[in-house]
């Protein structure tokens, strides 16, 4: 059998690495040979000697130019991976992962794409493989996990006391629900169970995420039964259930009455539980057709709640955020709200925080927690200017009658003139925020880098003067910083 080296050919530091180094035996067909061309260290898809006829003018083209490093993200500089980029890390996430040697050795070498919580992360993830050699990533990332919860929870905690701070300022009668919040969330942060509240709209919520990965009909199956868990009949104090409403459920979500498991009384004293188990259940068979792990742990997790069972769950930022915001919903004062919020920013994430990372992903497979690691740094187009997907015009308009002229906000467009090239943390970070002047939290010396860089892809025949010209005008627009374009070389297009 012929095994290849590793041979990641994406530039770094002007550096590739070598295989010498990396020359642990992989076997041929994990890296089909004809792949290589998406992984090569020369740039021979990209030319620079003006072979494109045309400039580039749509999104891919664009992103082509993040390969190799050629060009950084435009709020912090650092490099980006492609799509292809990180789908060969997938086909070598096996072989990675044997190690934690070799993890940490190949992440380094890619640190200049990494945001740099994940660099202290991989960095400690080396000197522990230096404690425990010739173990795999998975054992060094048990390893690590205690002292990682432990740092957490201590963190967590410590934000939850000041927020917990702030409930004297709250009008009594949102008290109650307060403290059951924080009840909770301190159960869930130290993983013990407790009996915790069912909600249907959390389930709904949740398992649309999970069934993403499922097959088109399947999934489509799965919701429509869970839709029914919604219904509000389920709210009212009577417990007994309408006979027709009943069959027509039976109908919807395709349930057998007369199966094992399936009969339901609809005079039952407690019919609306049952329900939502027998519904529960469906879902489960459905998972396991599926082989969905993830989904039937969900729905017994939501059947002991149900149950009224106590459950371990884990502590979630969205979750709490989301809990804390409807218990803030009809809170005038405004500056109290911000108080809650500068806290709830203050929370520790999977990205701004190592020890989040380790804890959030600790029960997952070693190529998701590599593929995690990495999907931040994938290259994808930014709007400058951002385009407000979410905001209609009518909306604008409101927003904008509150603001003096200077302030107000405009709607980018989406062509390649108000595109740039940003990692997919950097491109949420920015979202549609104010980064103008001193609010700008991002690094000035990369915009000019990045600038620099396309003064030359221009002058090598890649990229429209016109359009860098209007990419600089929104540059300035959005953060205030002026662009020089010295150098650039104007053709008429
Ligand atoms: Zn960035």
């Amino acid at each position: 059998m012929r095994i290849l080296p590793i041979t990641f050919g994406i530039k770094n530091k002007n550096s590739v690495i070598n295989s010498q180094t990396l020359s642990t035996p992989l076997h041929q067909n994990s890296i089909p040979e004809n792949n290589t061309d998406t992984f090569t260290a020369n740039n021979s898809d990209i030319s620079f000697n003006g072979k494109y006829s045309t400039f580039i003018t749509n999104k891919n083209e664009l992103k082509k130019l993040a390969k190799n490093g050629h060009l950084g993200c435009i709020w912090c500089g650092g490099s980006m991976f492609t799509q292809n980029e990180l789908d060969m890390f997938q086909h070598v996430s096996k072989r990675l992962s044997s190690s934690g040697e070799l993890f940490s050795r190949v992440m380094l070498h890619f640190k200049d794409y990494l945001p740099s919580e994940r660099i202290k992360l991989v960095k400690q993830i080396s000197n522990y493989s230096r404690a425990f050699p010739n173990n795999d990533l998975k054992y060094i990332l048990k390893k690590m996990t205690p002292s990682a919860e432990k740092r957490l929870i201590h963190k967590q905690y410590f934000i939850l006391h000041n927020i917990q701070k702030l409930k004297p300022e709250l009008p009594t009668e949102l008290h109650k629900d307060f403290d059951i919040l924080i009840n909770h969330s301190k159960h869930r942060i130290k993983e013990i169970p407790y009996v915790s509240e069912y909600s249907a709209k959390e389930f709904c919520y949740q398992l649309n995420k999970l069934a993403k990965t499922l097959p088109l009909k399947e999934k489509e199956e799965i919701l429509k039964i869970a839709q029914i868990l919604t219904h509000p009949i389920f709210k009212e104090i009577d417990q007994t259930l309408p006979e027709k409403w009943l069959k027509r459920v039976y109908l919807q979500a395709k349930i057998n009455p007369n199966r094992k498991g399936n009969y339901l009384s609809p005079h039952n004293f407690n019919a609306k539980d049952k329900l939502k188990l027998i519904l529960l259940n469906n879902i489960t068979e459905k998972a396991k057709n599926n082989n969905n792990l993830s989904i039937i742990k969900l729905c017994e997790l939501t059947k002991n709640k149900i149950l009224g069972v106590p459950v371990k769950v884990q502590f979630s930022n969205k979750a709490f955020t989301y809990k804390l915001y409807e218990i803030l919903e009809n809170v005038k004062n405004e500056k109290l709200r911000n108080k809650f919020e500068k806290q709830i920013k203050k929370l520790p994430t999977s990205l701004s925080n190592k020890d989040a990372f380790i804890v959030k992903y600790k029960n997952e497979p070693t190529e998701i927690i590599i593929s995690k690691l990495l999907a931040d740094s994938l290259v994808t187009i930014e709007h400058i200017t951002p385009i407000l997907r979410n905001t209609s015009d009518k909306e604008l308009k409101l927003i904008n009658k509150n603001l003096s002229k200077n302030n107000r906000i405009i709607r980018g467009i989406d062509n390649i003139d108000n595109w740039a090239l940003a990692h997919n943390w950097c491109n949420l970070l920015h979202g549609c925020k104010n980064i103008k002047n001193e609010d700008f939290p991002f690094s000035k010396e990369a915009g000019i880098k990045y600038f620099k860089t396309l003064i030359n892809d221009v002058n090598q025949g890649l990229l429209s003067a016109d359009s860098v010209i209007n990419m600089a005008k929104n540059y300035f627009e959005q953060t205030g910083i002026k662009i020089k374009l010295n150098g650039m070389k104007y053709t008429k297009e």
